[in-house]
């Protein structure tokens, strides 16, 4: 079946009380137990609760298979991910990674014994990259904000070679777009307060992998640290997925007809979207993604004012997070992306004119409109 029929009707085959076609919301914290055994299917909420396992079995049916974990925030989720690695282990990340994993990396990391490194280009990765102690590699493909695209097979050759796990942030395509699994990745985490949810109302997690053994730890992980969703977040995200296919596909196609708009507009000095920075990262990312899916950056005209072209729109908000069904505007140098040095943002290619927006379902003519009238009032 095709993801849109999967993610509407995951649950089916589980049988659902007055034959109600929506799962309920189980609320119990602790639940009664055999007394010859001292066991059931669940006995304390933070271990496992039925409306969150039944969103559990909708991210693994949507992620093509594995299991999947559910987590009160995306950072949970990567949290559960470096659970896996140990003292004197190292991990390989890009330079332009998720802001909230930065900051985890560099201001854990070192009381915990864990090494990082930070490379500009993962796409220069090379054997030579690697030392004894790397024992994963922390991907996110297309990067933020710059929308650089790592090729996902060759990565997993390289570290599964060197004996270190892929991990892949794979917020920004959702399953819809992109399956590392399928492309030999070791587990996948998610943000999924952005596209998952969608509508900017929740925060969620998520860790899926089709390893039993890396799945017992991340299962660990989820109980042992306590960040799990809960059930009235577990049963909306439910909801919420089953529209996921249908409102990235629409975000896409805008994004698609916003980027062909901008490039050839003369108050935009470049725009950003995965492929465009190279035929060859066009080609990498044609192979192992669908599509380029809803989130674009630009560069203005340094004739146009920064300020008044965000004040002058109507419809974006200028806010952090993406992936919702209304458009957001950010200035990555000062907000997501804040911070890193001036000197490491300059090496990663994100400047102080670099906006970021992610596309919602709004008509893409309002969205084009705006864009046009804000342009033009900044000048
Ligand atoms: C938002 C985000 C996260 C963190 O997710 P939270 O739900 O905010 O904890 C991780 N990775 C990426 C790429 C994100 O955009």
């Amino acid at each position: 079946m095709h993801i849109q029929t999967v993610a509407v009707q995951a649950l089916r085959e589980n049988e659902q009380e007055h034959g109600a076609v929506v799962p309920p919301v189980h609320l119990a914290s602790t639940f009664e137990l055999d007394p010859a055994t001292s066991d059931g299917t669940f006995s304390y909420q933070r271990g496992g609760n039925p409306t969150r396992a039944q969103l559990e079995q909708v991210l693994s049916a949507i992620e093509g298979g594995g299991r999947a974990f559910a987590f009160a925030t995306g950072m949970a989720a990567t949290s559960a991910a470096f659970s896996l690695l140990g003292a004197g282990d190292e991990v390989i990340l890009s330079a332009s990674v998720y802001g909230g994993t930065y900051r985890l990396v560099t201001e854990y990391f070192p009381h915990q014994g864990l090494g990082h490194r930070f490379v500009d280009d993962l796409g220069e990765l090379d054997d030579d990259s690697f030392t004894e102690s790397t024992r994963m590699v922390f991907i996110e493909t297309p990067a933020n904000p710059t929308l650089r695209v790592t090729d996902l097979r060759r990565i997993v050759e390289l570290a599964h070679a060197h004996g270190a796990l892929v991990v892949v942030d794979n917020t920004f395509m959702t399953p819809v777009l992109q399956r590392p699994l399928d492309l030999g990745a070791d587990l996948v985490v998610q943000s999924a307060t952005k596209y998952l949810a969608g509508h900017s109302d929740l925060l969620a997690g998520v860790a899926t992998t089709r390893d039993d053994a890396l799945a017992d730890r991340i299962g660990l992980a989820q109980k042992a640290y306590g960040a799990v969703l809960s059930p009235f977040d577990s049963y909306r995200l439910i909801q919420d997925v089953k529209t996921l296919p249908l409102r990235l596909e629409r975000q896409q196609a805008s994004a698609v007809e916003i980027a062909e708009h901008l490039r050839g507009h003369d108050a935009i000095a470049a725009v950003l979207t995965p492929g465009s920075h190279s035929a060859e990262e066009a080609a990498i990312q044609a192979s192992q993604a669908t599509g380029p899916g809803a989130v674009l950056s630009f560069e203005l005209d340094p004739a146009v004012d920064r300020v008044r072209f965000l004040e002058a729109l109507q419809i974006p908000a200028f806010a952090v997070s993406l992936g919702g069904v209304e458009s957001l505007i950010c200035h990555p140098a000062s907000m997501t992306h804040e911070a890193m040095t001036p000197e490491a943002r300059e090496v990663a290619g994100i400047s102080d004119e670099l906006l970021r927006l992610s596309v919602g379902i709004e008509d893409v003519r309002d969205l084009i409109a705006d864009l046009d009238q804000a342009l033009a009032a900044a000048r």
